[in-house]
């Protein structure tokens, strides 16, 4: 029991551990980010960067890349953003939980939206992020990475089971 308990991730580890499985439906092979946006330990939203809904893919057909950057996807944060935009949902002192350093232009996006605060585990080229960051007065966090294994395992509840594929 109390090995099980140890595994129960912060509040910190599991919004940024969800921004990493977040990251797994990114369709750039240049970046894999994710992003949840938090408030009141509740979650508003998720964003990937990702080609606009109905484009092609940087995966299927090749990045689109102006200036050493792809510029085919929206930004896993603008993603984030947008969601909440499309659903009525405000942002206003939502904390961004991203598993990288924003850009330069996802962190004015955050600012502008009323972000609070910044928490990432890895960094990134070329961003203006943590200048705009500290002129908005907008802490960001660099925390651990979390760890990338997910600790759920049926076989310890005796309540659940596995569904069988029926022959
Ligand atoms: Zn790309
Ligand atoms: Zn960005």
């Amino acid at each position: 029991m109390a090995q099980r308990k140890k595994k129960r991730p912060t509040w910190d580890d599991y919004f940024l551990k969800l921004a990493m499985l977040v990251s797994e439906r990114s369709t750039c092979p240049r970046m894999h980010c994710g992003c949840v946006l938090v408030r009141d330990k509740q979650i508003l939203s998720t964003g990937y960067n990702g080609s606009i809904p109905g484009d092609e893919h940087c995966d299927d057909i090749g990045c689109l890349v102006v200036d050493n950057h792809c510029i085919r996807t929206i930004h896993a944060e603008m993603n984030a953003i947008l969601q909440c935009s499309s659903h009525g949902t405000s942002t206003q002192n939502a904390t961004a939980y991203v598993t990288n350093l924003p850009c330069t232009n996802c962190s004015k996006a955050l600012i502008a939206a009323g972000i609070k605060e910044v928490v990432i585990f890895s960094d990134y080229h070329d961003s203006m992020a943590e200048d705009f960051f500290r002129k908005a007065g907008i802490p960001l966090r660099r925390i651990k990475m979390p760890g990338t294994r997910i600790n759920y395992d049926i076989k310890s509840y005796t309540s659940a089971k596995e569904i069988k594929k029926k022959k």
